[in-house]
């Protein structure tokens, strides 16, 4: 998906307080652009909270009735220095990338793309989706790994079933199951659903941060850390050092997405749908996208904006396939920031 702020600020991404107690992120709202447009809920970055390991942005959607919100229809965009997720709980998303994939995003079913120097893809929700509701979420790579070559990969988790509760590990190790996809950082993600009044007592990675994420219902968190009541669509927060997490549905079944890794000590940027680690890599990412688009008559909404060094026109290629034009890049902030210290 691509950051659709018609004006994004340049975010620095700074490593966290991992020892902070758990506390809990509310999200804000996002609109997706257009006049009936769906809206994201954006809990990921915050001023308080870039990341939670390698997890550095998190869009949660729906769920939405294609009717009234149009879905999802969004046209080649450019990736460097992430990994993108996507997640659906409702719906079916078709991918087209410049790397040569083509696939179909289904409910829990991981969708995990490497943006690393440069991609470019495009995402829509399908003609028989009546009803769209997932979450959109970025790994930042590390430093030695955010000019890795663009990747996509697939993989459908088990379903695990235990006594009141279901989850699905799509990435890293949970409740005995292990997902095959490598990570450049240690890390976990999965899907846990609960019914409601049900226990589940989750062993955690001591040396990760954990996020929870409800998506439906309202979660109970207990851990050493303290206890939280965490309502739909609110990211809660656990730091490093927990050996275990108690999650409880209250009242009514909850379903909730649970992200960890350990905590990525680097200073990165954040612009767009750039991530890297100087305001000259940004400009240069931006610059060549809007040179590799001016090839399919894209003009640069910001006119002509220096870079450093030649544009490269070739850096993301386009998909195939495509029935509309590239997005071009918002123009750049007249402010500049610096990774804070
Ligand atoms: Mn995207």
């Amino acid at each position: 998906m691509s950051n659709q702020e018609k004006d994004p600020a340049e975010i620095p991404c700074t490593p966290g307080d991992s020892e902070a107690p758990l506390e809990v992120l509310s999200p804000r709202d996002v609109p997706f652009g257009g006049l009936r447009a769906m809206t994201v809920r954006r809990t990921l970055p915050q001023r308080k909270r870039s990341f939670i390991g390698a997890w550095c942005f998190l869009d949660h959607y729906g769920p939405d009735r294609v009717a009234n919100t149009g879905g999802m229809n969004v046209a080649a965009h450019p990736h460097i220095g992430l990994q993108t997720v996507s997640w659906l709980f409702t719906g079916e998303i078709e991918h087209r990338d410049s790397a040569g994939h083509h696939a179909y995003v289904r409910p829990g079913e991981l969708n995990l793309m490497t943006g690393g120097k440069g991609i470019s893809h495009s995402e829509r929700s399908t003609p028989d989706t009546d009803v769209l509701h997932g979450a959109q979420l970025w790994l930042a790579l590390p430093k030695e790994h955010r000019n890795s070559p663009p990747n996509f990969e697939h993989y459908a988790p088990d379903v695990l079933v235990g006594h009141g509760w279901m989850a699905r590990v799509f990435l890293g190790s949970l409740l005995g199951d292990t997902s095959p996809v490598k990570t450049f950082t240690p890390l976990v993600g999965a899907e846990i659903t609960l019914e409601a009044g049900v226990h589940l007592e989750v062993p955690l990675d001591p040396l990760f941060e954990h996020g929870i994420l409800v998506d439906e219902g309202t979660a109970v968190l207990t851990a050493t850390a303290g206890r939280q009541v965490v309502e739909t669509a609110e990211l809660a927060y656990l730091p490093l050092g927990l050996e275990s997490l108690k999650l409880q549905a209250r009242g009514a079944p909850a379903r909730l997405l649970l992200l960890g890794g350990t905590p990525l000590d680097e200073k990165i940027i954040m612009w767009w749908n750039f991530m890297a680690t100087t305001h000259e890599e940004i400009v240069q990412a931006r610059a060549d996208w809007q040179a590799q688009i001016a090839s399919v008559g894209v003009p640069d909404p910001a006119g002509s904006q220096k870079s450093g060094s030649k544009p490269d026109s070739a850096r993301y290629g386009l998909p195939d396939g495509e029935p509309e034009l590239p997005i071009p890049a918002p123009p750049l902030p007249n402010t500049r920031l610096l990774p804070r210290d």
